[in-house]
């Protein structure tokens, strides 16, 4: 038995790897196995250029616990090696690696994921052993080595062509010997390898995943059942995009498109990232856009360079090339639905519209492209959708303002709105529905984007006003009449800064609508979600305008009224009956609102 030192420079090269890896010891396995995949995968080549002559045989690999001994075993049948290219690969390529990784990243900041190949053992064990026979006519070879620099290399006795390593699992890591961990670790890391993997008697792996086949031969079952694969607990897809490049990199994978209830928690790190079909993480950041995050499914990509920081990630041009590939593919696949499918498209918008929304702030490219598919539900008749094409072309009479922009009028809420939704329908306006969690901000960026659109929500102003501000005042009420109901509705409401404006509307309109000027409630709500200057308007009272109209009959009633309080009363219910219809009124003034109206309806 020969006894050696392993060329490396640095000595005491194995605490190093050790403390380097600390986070992720898990990966130990990836990478052994992945050796062994390699093996077996390279034996299947020679094989099929005649250069491996011999049976084939069945080629898998075993993993197998013993916890007496304190060994994990993995075995191929793959190429396997000869003296020489265990002297080779095991103690100089592999360990010169390494080394050179480290000087490389010593400082770096890395987070996880990356592989120091067959070292990883160490990380785990106080000696790794190899028996390996190569398919060449060679003996066979053993090779053992404790972490330290000394190794002993010599002939050995092994029938089989292939490769069995035998880690001698370490104390402080024997939760390696555990059945349930090594499971759970080969399912992560090895569910979709080329070559079947057996652990306990029980194949792991499904070595045909689908996104490996061409899409041509693929159902839309087979998608429906792979995601069952790989989300078990989901509920079906909505659509998948089956992604298949070679030029100029290597990209496959199928994304799908989950359904998503506006309300529910939206699930990012859903979509994996394999590399060869080894996979390498769920984290995808940077790879794939922010705003499609949202979707689920596979990517497989051996162009991603794995073993680096975040911040190389970043810089890498082949990652921003796939992820403006991603982005340009799943416009196009939306715009398809929407071309050949609208109906369909549609009924889906409540999900889909999330990402559309979503990648029209984000990514300037996608807002140019998704112009054309981006829908507006009617708040009315709920079957009817606007392109913003649509939108502009069926209000062109009637919702221009001075300006030239379309006003495009909105409810965040079709039911707590709906006294302003009536009032513009009923002047025959279009309301959209934008009342998803995103809306907010989509609609304050798409008014920066969209230099002709402006966009007002229904409750913003009085119907008159919604468009343009409406010159027509013409009050029946004489102007001592005006400053006695201004007075009489400058009302002290904690919280709430109230102005109050006369205005001559027709004498059917509501006596008084409380509104939210756009700006300050767009303010506020952001305010809500927190954050810079923002939270400065979220402290401060809320503003509202009642417009009083003076046509109204009643307040001819009202202003001869003697009876002071009764006066103040009266008004006092009609300002509160349109904040109750703003959402205004809580607490101790919605206590007060309801005794009062019992008072007044026993005439008191
Ligand atoms: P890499 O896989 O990136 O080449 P590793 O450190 O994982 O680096 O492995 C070093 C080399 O050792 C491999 O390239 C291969 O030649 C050899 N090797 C490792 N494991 C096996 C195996 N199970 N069967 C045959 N050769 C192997
Ligand atoms: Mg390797």
């Amino acid at each position: 038995m020969e006894k050696g030192q392993i060329r490396v420079q640095t000595e005491n090269i194995f605490p190093i790897i050790k403390k380097f890896l600390y986070s992720e010891h898990d990966i130990f396995l990836r990478e052994l196995i992945s050796n062994a995949v390699d093996a077996s995968q390279k034996i299947t080549t020679l094989s099929s250029i005649g250069e491996a002559k011999g049976e084939l045989g069945e080629l898998r690999i075993d993993v197998s616990i013993d916890k007496e001994a304190k060994t994990l075993t993995i075995e191929d049948r793959g190429v396997g090696m000869t003296a020489e290219e265990v002297d080779k690969y095991l103690n100089q390529v592999a360990f010169s690696g390494a080394e050179e990784f480290l000087q490389k990243y010593k400082d770096a900041n890395i987070i996880g994921h990356f592989g120091l190949g067959f070292y990883s053992a160490f990380m785990v064990s106080d000696r790794v052993e190899v028996y390996t026979k190569s398919y060449q006519d060679a003996p066979a070879t053993y090779w053992s080595c404790d972490g330290s620099p000394s190794f002993e290399l010599g002939p050995t006795e092994k029938e089989n062509r292939g490769t069995k390593i035998v880690l001698h699992i370490n104390q402080d890591s024997e939760e390696f010997l555990e059945a349930d961990n090594i499971r759970r670790i080969l399912e992560k890391f090895c569910k979709f390898l080329p070559i079947a993997i057996f652990f306990e008697d029980k194949q792991i792996n499904n070595t045909q995943p689908l996104w490996i086949k061409k899409p041509n031969e693929l159902t839309d079952e087979d998608y429906k059942n792979f995601y069952k694969e790989l989300y078990p607990f989901g509920e079906p897809p909505l659509f998948w995009i089956h992604l298949n490049v070679d030029y100029p990199f290597n990209l496959t994978g199928v994304l799908y498109f989950p359904k998503i209830k506006q309300s529910y928690e939206i699930q990012k790190d859903k979509i994996q990232l394999y590399s060869n079909q080894v996979f390498v993480t769920d984290e995808v950041k940077d790879i794939v856009p922010e705003f499609l995050m949202l979707l689920h499914g596979v990517i497989d990509s051996p162009d991603i360079p794995l073993n680096v920081s975040r911040s190389y990630l970043q810089g890498d041009p082949n990652v921003r090339k796939i992820n403006g590939y991603i982005t340009k593919k799943v416009s196009d696949k939306l715009e398809e639905i929407f071309k050949s499918d609208r109906k369909s498209f549609e009924e889906k918008w409540e999900s889909i519209g999330l990402f559309v929304k979503y990648g029209m702030m984000t990514e300037d490219k996608f807002l140019e492209k998704a112009a054309k598919y981006f829908i507006m539900q009617d708040s009315v008749d709920s079957s009817k959708f606007y392109t913003l094409d649509e939108y502009k072309t069926e209000t062109e009479a009637t919702q221009k303002n001075k300006e030239g922009k379309t006003v495009i009028l909105y409810t965040s809420d079709p039911i707590s709105q709906d006294a302003y939704v009536k009032a513009a329908t009923a002047k025959g306006y279009k309301v959209v529905r934008f009342e998803t969690i995103v809306d907010n901000a989509f609609v304050n960026n798409m008014e920066m984007k969209w230099s002709d659109v402006q966009f007002t929500r229904v409750d913003a102003d009085i119907v008159d006003n919604l468009i343009d501000k409406s010159e027509n005042n013409e009050s029946v009420l004489s102007e001592d009449e005006k400053t006695a109901l201004t007075d009489l509705f400058k009302l002290e409401v904690p919280g709430l800064n109230v102005n109050v404006e006369i205005k001559g509307l027709s004498a059917d309109a509501a006596p008084v609508v409380a509104t939210r000027p756009e700006f300050m409630r767009r303010m506020k709500d952001m305010g809500a979600m927190g954050g810079g200057m923002a939270s400065f308007y979220a402290t401060m009272p809320d503003e509202v305008t009642l417009t009083v109209n003076g046509n109204h009959p009643i307040y001819q009633q009202l202003l001869k009224l003697e009876d002071k309080t009764a006066k103040e009363k009266q008004t006092r219910n009609l300002a509160d009956l349109a904040l109750l219809s703003q959402g205004l009124l809580k607490g101790a003034g919605l206590t007060d609102f309801i005794n009062r109206s019992v008072e007044l309806m026993e005439n008191k």
